[in-house]
Parts: C-alpha cells; sequence; structure tokens
C-alpha cells in the first residue's frame, strides 16, 4: 500500500501564527484570554488552555490588565471599539488575509453597491467581515441566492474557506438578479491549494482520509470535496478513529487535514497508516 500525504495539508499559516502567538503571549504574561476557540480543534484548546491560555465568553470576562488575543479569523468592529474603549491589552492575531477581505467590503460599500457575503451563518470570520459594512447580506447556499431580491449595484465577497464550487454557484444565480456587479474573490490560496491537492488526491488514491475536528467547517467542506469524487472518503479527528477495513484492496491512500488540523494529529495518522499492512513507501503529493 501506498501512502500519498498532501503536501500542504494541515495548518494555513494565519492559522500558525495565531497559535504561536497564543503560545508566546501565554509564555511571556503567565496568562492570556481569547473570546472562543483559537482554532476548530479540541486537542489544540485543550494543550493550550494547560499553557495558560484560556477561552472567555466576553471582554468583562478577562482580568484586568491581562492580554486579550483576537483570532486568526478577525473580530466583529463592535467587540474591537469595546477593548479598545476599555484600554485593554490587545494582541491581534487577525490573518492578513482575512483583513484584506475587510478592506474589500468596505471599498465595495463606498461605491454604493449592495454587500453580499458568501458564507456559513454565525461563524466567526463571516460576523467580522459583516461588521464592516452598514447592510450586509449573507448568501451561504444557492437556495438562499435565488431567494434574493433584484437589485442594480451588488459587491460580492466569500468567506475564506468556502470552496469554489458553492460560491461560483451561487454567483451564477445573482448574476440573473443583479445588473452591475462586482465581485471580490477572496477564498485564500492556502484554501484553494489545499482543495485541489485534495480533488487531485481524492481522484488518484483508493482510499482518501481527511483529518480534522467536526466542528471545523473547513474540514467538512474537505470531507465533502473528497466524498463527490472518491466514495471511500473518510473524516477522522485523529488516528484512533481510523478503521483498518477501510483500506481492504487499497493500493493507494491519500490523507490530507483541514487548516486546523496540527502537524502532531496529522504524524500519528501517518504513522498509523504505516502500521498496516505491506506499506512500500511514502511520498508527498505537490
Ligand atoms: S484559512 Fe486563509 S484567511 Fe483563514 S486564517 Fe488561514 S490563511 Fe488566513
Amino acid at each position: 500500500m501506498k501512502l500519498l500525504i498532501a503536501k500542504d495539508s494541515g495548518y494555513c499559516f494565519g492559522v500558525r501564527d495565531a497559535v504561536d502567538l497564543a503560545y508566546k503571549t501565554a509564555e511571556e504574561s503567565g496568562d492570556v484570554y481569547m473570546l472562543g476557540n483559537i482554532v476548530h480543534n479540541e486537542i489544540v484548546v485543550n494543550d493550550l488552555d494547560k499553557i495558560g491560555a484560556k477561552v472567555v465568553r466576553t471582554l468583562d470576562d478577562v482580568p484586568d490588565k491581562k492580554p486579550i488575543l483576537f483570532r486568526a479569523h478577525g473580530t466583529s468592529t463592535d467587540v474591537w471599539n469595546k477593548a479598545k474603549d476599555k484600554g485593554m491589552n490587545i494582541i491581534d492575531a487577525t490573518c492578513p488575509l482575512v483583513k484584506e477581505i475587510h478592506n474589500e467590503v468596505k471599498a465595495l460599500e463606498l461605491e454604493g453597491r449592495c454587500i453580499i457575503i458568501i458564507g456559513d451563518h454565525g461563524h466567526d470570520e463571516v460576523i467580522g467581515i459583516a461588521s464592516q459594512v452598514k447592510k450586509p447580506i449573507i448568501v451561504s447556499s444557492p437556495e438562499e441566492a435565488q431567494n434574493l431580491r433584484k437589485m442594480k449595484k451588488a459587491g460580492i465577497v466569500s468567506q475564506s474557506t468556502q470552496t469554489i464550487e458553492n460560491v461560483q454557484t451561487i454567483i451564477n444565480i445573482i448574476m440573473t438578479k443583479a445588473f452591475d456587479l462586482r465581485f471580490v474573490n477572496t477564498i485564500c490560496f492556502p484554501t484553494k491549494r489545499n482543495q485541489q491537492q485534495l480533488k487531485d488526491l481524492s481522484e488518484r488514491c483508493d482510499v482518501m482520509l481527511i483529518i480534522g475536528s467536526f466542528t471545523s467547517a473547513n474540514s467538512k467542506r474537505l470531507h465533502q470535496l473528497a466524498l463527490e469524487r472518491n466514495k471511500k472518503s473518510y473524516q477522522v479527528t485523529c488516528a484512533d478513529e481510523i478503521e483498518s477495513e477501510w483500506f481492504n484492496n487499497a493500493e493507494t491512500v491519500g490523507i490530507t487535514a483541514g487548516a486546523s488540523t496540527p502537524d502532531s494529529i496529522i504524524q500519528d495518522v501517518v504513522r498509523y497508516c504505516e502500521t498496516l499492512t505491506n506499506i512500500q513507501n511514502e511520498e508527498s503529493h505537490v
């Protein structure tokens, strides 16, 4: 059996930098606080909690003078303003590519366009993008796009981790509704690259493993994309969930992971697969 591992599986640079900053700040300040989990991965969150990076519900729960870390996927303007007004020690781990989406959506609003954000309702990144403008419309599915009214000028951005397919379908529908439409493709390049590597691997391999928490929208999307190409695609959060029968008669196994999956879990899965019968060799996929 041969293992093919997606070259860029796991943490994107935005998540990696944010997690590193949380460790560094906790080390320097004793502890650091965050409004929600830094990544959608329970193992990472528990490890961080042990070294003093704590999750709180509101800014008022942060002890005096202690740092508050704003996570990679961005923070709403209300929360930013409140933290500034309170004179809090803000550690900004917002990914530069998320900041770019904030700038693009504000520019589209200045052009007098009706703002549409293609993304998941209630997702922190989408909440942060929506807070940059006055009356955004959030569209998560083609069905929701069908229900939009006709409009003269539309400006569209997407959540950074959307699939190209979902965005394309929604844009096609909005084209029938808007006279003057401007779309800025804000799916980030690590997401595009991961999705492309996953598609290639799912088509080449007999079995496909996607490692990521079931709370991670990005990992679930990767699993969905894989299933569309290979019925023997499985999402697991760690090596313990793998069932050896999945590999019956398999000659090639592809492995990738969502942007919130740490390297240690990917390595565990690779090691587990290597214990299965007859591994010939392992190679990285470009
Ligand atoms: S998924 Fe993309 S936009 Fe989001 S943190 Fe990672 S690199 Fe940044």
